[in-house]
């Protein structure tokens, strides 16, 4: 797990990266990207960095840190140009460290390349395996460089960075969105099954802009023009923009994560606002799992709008139970049990009023180790609830994630570790425990089937994960069958989606 030191609870499946470009001349694009930087920092804590272009040469600087603990107006002041690209990193592979900073930059013969990822590549071993035994030698540990050393190369043999990331996309398998920037051009490309989001954006008619979400092309004040289709590279430069598609796929696949948990819910993907597919998840829920209580209460703040649409369809009350500390960042904590349970009480505060003698009716967007939840229940029984039941937008999550969301291994998923809903109740001590099921997901949504990836929820994953990677996020009972040993009969069967004690 990484850590900083901070004493703050874990958000238990913790955030991809945030990735932005800019092509504006006249404009300030490093302000820019900071300001878009900044409305994408919860999806990523660690680091954040911004490579800018004169036209000439490219300036990059990146540290560890928030956006407004990296850039200050020293350091912004010294990014002139007019094309820029900005990251904002929570690392999935590869070390917390600044060497796997982004954005990162290498060298061809025709100048130089900058490079913003989020996602997660299944095959970065063989490809890195590959280049070096072709003399390459790296310097961080992440697949994100892995691609810009290919792209680089590519670009030599082929005279053209444009040339070479089209050359290079069906050679990478997993998720990928990503901001390019060359002395003279933006790029954005993206994974031909979309598992990131990544969109498009027009500022001041001249400006092409892109990002991960559209709530920093909102901040910023520029136009949502479209998102960038799955398998497409979108180039901005000085003679506008143009689009190619370079790689087709059987399906699409966005991760359905984004909408419970991962984007901002003022952020549209696709045709559906976070916001609203979020309280469509809660209304669902209440139809599926109801349960008698005096009040709905969130989990702050991912939980709100799953909350206020299971209020609305149940017909309770909705009420402010936690409050949470704004000035704590989205951060980690020491992987220490009585550390974790100061962190909750750092981060979320119990509303004694609103509770005490009450049942409670508390919804969240998901459950993966159940540590925060537990805590947070011990929480709401010390401040004096009577009952406290727990409702869940998402459904059991009993698999890991190999596309760019740290969702943990298998073995510490609660859902996988126990057989029922029922033991996974008792775990974190709830009165009652409702998730929702798949079906009541995606009729939540409103979104069919084939456009997502569901793979944490069902196990079926639609890139295909190699063996030995798939292998390391899988506990050892797990490994010996899926070597093709036969399944141990002590497997646990799969949880229904709910459970409710006597
Ligand atoms: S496995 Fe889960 S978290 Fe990962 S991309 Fe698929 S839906 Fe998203």
């Amino acid at each position: 797990m990484a850590v900083n030191g901070s004493l703050v609870a874990a958000p238990e499946a913790r955030e991809a990266c945030g990735v932005f470009g800019i092509y504006g001349p006249g404009e300030d694009v490093s302000r820019l990207t900071y300001f878009g930087l900044f409305a994408l920092q919860h999806r990523g804590q660690e680091s954040a960095g911004i490579a800018v272009s004169d036209g000439r040469d490219i300036t990059v600087y990146r540290e560890m840190g928030l956006v407004s603990q990296v850039f200050d107006e020293t350091t912004l002041s010294r990014l002139r140009g007019d094309l820029a690209i900005g990251h904002t990193r929570y690392s999935t592979t590869g070390s917390t460290s600044l060497a796997n900073a982004q954005p990162m930059v290498a060298e061809w013969r025709g100048g130089k390349i900058a490079l913003s990822h989020n996602g997660n590549l299944v095959n970065t071993a063989a490809l890195r395996r590959e280049l070096e035994s072709q003399g390459e030698v790296f310097e961080a540990t992440s697949d994100s460089e892995v691609m810009l050393r290919m792209v680089a190369r590519e670009a030599d043999r082929a005279g053209s960075v444009e040339e070479a990331v089209a050359a290079c996309m069906p050679r990478w398998r997993g998720a990928y969105s990503l901001a390019i920037l060359t002395e003279d051009s933006v790029m954005a490309v993206r994974d031909p099954y979309g598992v990131r989001p990544l969109c498009i954006g027009r500022l001041n008619s001249e400006a092409v802009v892109f990002a991960s979400e559209s709530c920093a092309l909102t901040l910023i004040g520029s136009e949502f023009l479209r998102e960038v289709e799955p398998g497409e590279l979108v180039m901005a430069d000085q003679d506008g923009m143009r689009s190619r598609a370079v790689v087709s796929s059987p399906r699409e696949a966005l991760c359905v994560f984004e909408y419970i948990y991962l984007a901002r819910p003022d952020s549209k993907i696709g045709d559906h606002l976070v916001h609203e597919a979020r309280s469509g998840l809660g209304q669902q829920l209440a139809v599926d799992q109801p349960v008698e209580g005096d009040v709905v209460i969130p989990v702050p703040d991912t939980g709100w709008p799953a909350a206020i649409g299971y209020a609305e369809r149940s017909g309770l009350p909705f009420g402010e139970g936690l409050i949470r500390n704004r000035y704590v960042p989205r951060t980690f904590i020491q992987p220490d049990q009585r550390l974790r349970e100061l962190g909750v009480k750092i981060k979320l505060n119990p509303l004694r009023e609103a509770l005490a003698g009450r049942r409670i009716v508390m919804v969240d967007d998901s459950i993966v180790r159940g540590t925060t939840k537990k805590g947070i229940i011990r929480m709401i029984r010390n401040a004096g609830a009577k009952e406290v039941h727990v409702r869940i937008s998402a459904p059991p999550i009993r698999w890991p994630c190999y596309y760019g969301v740290d969702t943990s291994n298998r073995s510490e998923l609660i859902a996988a570790r126990r057989s029922t809903v029922e033991e996974v109740r008792e775990d974190i001590g709830a009165d009652s425990l409702g998730y929702q099921s798949v079906p009541g997901m995606l009729k939540g949504l409103r979104i069919p089937r084939r456009k997502l990836c569901l793979a944490c929820f069902t196990g079926r994953y639609p890139i295909p994960i190699p063996k030995d990677v798939k292998l390391s996020k899988l506990d050892l009972e797990e490994s010996a069958w899926r070597e093709g040993e036969e399944k141990p009969k002590t497997s646990a069967p799969a949880p229904s989606p709910t459970e409710t004690p006597g």
